[in-house]
């Protein structure tokens, strides 16, 4: 395929920053990319901003279909244009913060996702992948290097904070590669890296309710400085009940004086499901 930079001349176009577009400018780190998503012949993958379509068409040569996402309708016709002669290619022209992943996992086959995402929405999509996790087997993807060292911080670090816990519990993330600024046109003002996500078969703990695990992460997290007893007291679920925060650490066999970036992801789990088959405690 003809280099990212001479499509993006012939035909015009300027990148947007609003959408993230960032394009990937160099072949052997595209094909690397795509290498450690350890696609085979039976896959199908979903791929997330494909932009022009390099990755696109190198994922094509291996894998049974390609289902390449894009929100911008310009690089939907280059796509349309570039990948014609291409048949196990489906462009579809969606916003990947609605896009249904389940539809292409027929047959109960998990599909893999791969992409150079646009950065100013990685948190949503990884959240939208989650969602869908039991439609997917992996995801590799490209992200801002601060946003790939939250995913894969362990507890107890200034980095560990609700992504690590939500993508851990569901899935377990393994760094790839970094990929410096060069490699992209226009070029980024911040490395970036590549992390393959194996969503795991079932949560890291048996979960008793997905909502709650989620509230729960995110209530631990919402004042960083305060201590575990202190930001349980502001969840409405456990006000509105009048639940005892205390008798509630103690059940769950957590120390409240701590912070809750010193939670384990099963501690996390055991807590929300305290937090679920909570009563009031008169
Ligand atoms: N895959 C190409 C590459 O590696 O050169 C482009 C990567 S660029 C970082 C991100 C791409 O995602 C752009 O093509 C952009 O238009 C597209 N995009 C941005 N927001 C999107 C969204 N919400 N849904 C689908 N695609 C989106």
């Amino acid at each position: 395929m003809e280099s990212p930079l001479k499509i993006l001349k012939r035909y015009h176009i300027h990148p947007v920053k609003r959408l993230g577009q960032s394009f990937l400018v160099d072949n052997n780190i595209t094909s690397r990319i795509v290498d450690a998503s350890k696609i085979d012949e039976g896959d199908t993958v979903v791929e997330i901003g494909a932009g022009l379509g390099a990755m696109t068409a190198m994922i094509a040569i291996t894998v049974k279909k390609v289902v390449a996402l894009e929100i911008d309708p310009k690089l939907v016709a280059v796509l349309g244009e570039e990948l014609k002669d291409i048949s196990n290619v489906e462009i579809i022209h969606a916003d990947v913060l609605r896009y249904d992943f389940s539809a292409p996992a027929c047959g109960g086959i998990r599909i893999k996702v791969i992409g150079n995402i646009p950065y100013n929405v990685s948190s949503q999509i990884l959240f939208r992948l989650i969602e869908f996790r039991e439609h997917i087997s992996s995801a590799t993807l490209m992200f801002q290097k601060e946003v790939a060292d939250r995913i894969t911080a362990p507890p107890g670090t200034k980095e560990y904070g609700i992504l690590s816990v939500i993508i851990s519990m569901y899935a377990a993330p393994s760094k790839i590669m970094t990929v410096p600024a060069t490699c992209f046109y226009p070029r980024p003002k911040v490395d970036s890296v590549v992390l393959k996500m194996d969503m795991r078969e079932g949560p890291l703990y048996p979960l008793e309710n997905h909502d709650i695990f989620i509230e729960t992460v995110k209530t631990a997290f919402s004042k960083r400085r305060k201590t575990l007893a202190n930001n349980l007291k502001d969840m409405d679920r456990l006000r509105s009940k009048g639940v005892d925060v205390s008798a509630l650490l103690d059940e769950a066999g957590i120390d409240g004086r701590r912070r809750g970036e010193t939670l384990t992801v099963e501690e996390f789990g055991r807590l929300s499901n305290t937090i679920n088959h909570s009563r009031c405690s008169q």
